[in-house]
């Protein structure tokens, strides 16, 4: 499941599919509505195709991504369940969606005129969820197109290019439960629902609510909830949320190099660090191009046969070291080393490593490059 099939991949991202399944059961149990799961960005980067396979297994109504690429993708792997796309430029090519029964979210009047022009070329009806901005400013029909927008949708329904499924929104502050704008938010969506419920469309599905509100504002839930993250065992909201979530990616590679650093010896690009003291060092083979932030220079730790070992240096593009002590630990090349994990047995993790250089851990985990396999354990991807 790399690029690169000739030789073992160096770094191997084990993706635990029975964790995501239980993670599902949670956020379901929280909204108490179903769940589309959204898998974008190759399912945040855990593999978009075995990740919408184990999510549609364990329950999950529908499936959600941003592009039709995306969407088709899954197609591809021959994922069956309803797909909802919602981010497109004028090239987004409206009549392979259509063709691969693809529910294509619309955000204007433009983006509606080409899906129906491509189902008028192919002589179908297009599914359609629309996507109403309701504050947020990004995607979505915006405010001031919106009474347009419900006239050119009537007409488009009227003429049997579309038919509507769903209405959806997105939350600006899904991470700050008590933020009054969500509740705004949901206020602006229900008046949506009814201005299409005065022109006699009624759709299936409304949704709003991202994990953070999933877990956190059961009254925002809706028909229902369209998480990501949390269903990837990442909490967006810990500090209100105790969901027992399990993080579904564990990063692992193998000591490549172990090898004596003399005292005032430099260590990696720019000599940043200098070894105060004699030392072993280990080599370890990711680097940012994996995912391994440059950032977290001098500031990581990995678990090799149980104990934490301290970055030292800078990480480079396909490796960086830490430093075993002047015994060596005990470590020997070939051992494996967990760069990231759970976290239950007190290791590193995704979040730390967010925290570490001030982001979220969502930037980490899809940030995990191809030259890291992905394996499946946990179900029967
Ligand atoms: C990414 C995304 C989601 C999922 O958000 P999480 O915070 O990962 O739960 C839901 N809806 C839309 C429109 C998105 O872009």
């Amino acid at each position: 499941m790399h690029p690169y099939a000739g030789s073992p991949a160096l770094g191997t991202a084990t993706i635990d599919l029975a964790a995501i399944a239980h993670n599902l059961r949670v956020v379901a149990d929280a909204a108490e509505v179903g769940v589309i799961a959204v898998v974008k960005a190759d399912g945040y980067g855990h593999g978009a195709v075995p990740v919408a396979r184990t999510l549609v297994g364990a329950g999950a109504v529908g499936l959600g991504v941003a592009q039709v690429a995306e969407a088709l993708a899954l197609r591809a792997g021959a994922i069956t369940a309803p797909i909802t796309a919602w981010l497109h430029t004028p090239d987004t090519d409206f009549q392979a969606a259509i063709a691969a029964g693809i529910d294509v979210g619309v955000s204007s009047s433009r983006q509606l005129a080409a899906l129906v022009a491509a189902a008028e070329h192919l002589g179908e009806t297009a599914t359609v969820t629309i996507k109403v901005d309701t504050g947020m400013n990004r995607s979505g029909v915006a405010r001031d197109e919106w009474a347009g927008f419900v006239d050119d949708f009537a007409r488009a329904r009227a003429a049997g290019a579309v038919a509507l499924r769903g209405v959806m929104s997105h939350l600006a502050c899904g991470d700050e439960p008590d933020n009054p704008a969500n509740t705004d938010q949901a206020d602006l969506l229900r008046a949506a629902v009814a201005d299409l419920n005065a022109i006699g469309a009624i759709p299936e599905l409304v949704h709003l609510a991202n994990s953070p509100a999933a877990l956190t504002r059961r009254d925002l839930a809706f028909d229902t909830v369209r998480p990501g993250v949390a269903l990837f065992g990442l909490n967006p909201v810990p500090q209100h949320s105790r969901a027992d979530l399990i993080p579904a990616m564990t990063l692992r590679t193998a000591v490549s190099l172990v090898k004596h650093v003399p005292a005032g010896g430099g260590v990696s690009y720019g000599h940043g660090y200098v070894v105060p003291a004699d030392t072993v060092v280990a080599v370890i083979p990711v680097g940012y191009a994996d995912g391994v932030p440059r950032a977290l220079s001098g500031r990581l730790r990995v678990r090799i046969n149980g104990r934490d070992f301290a970055g030292i240096g800078r990480v480079c593009m396909d490796q960086f070291v830490v430093d075993l002590g002047p015994a060596g630990g005990g470590v020997t090349e070939g051992d494996e080393v967990e760069v990231f994990g759970t976290g239950a047995d007190g290791g590193p993790t995704a979040r730390e490593w967010a925290e570490l250089t001030g982001t979220i851990d969502y930037e980490i985990v899809t940030g995990i490059g191809p030259r890291i396999a992905r394996r499946y354990v946990g179900g029967l991807a």
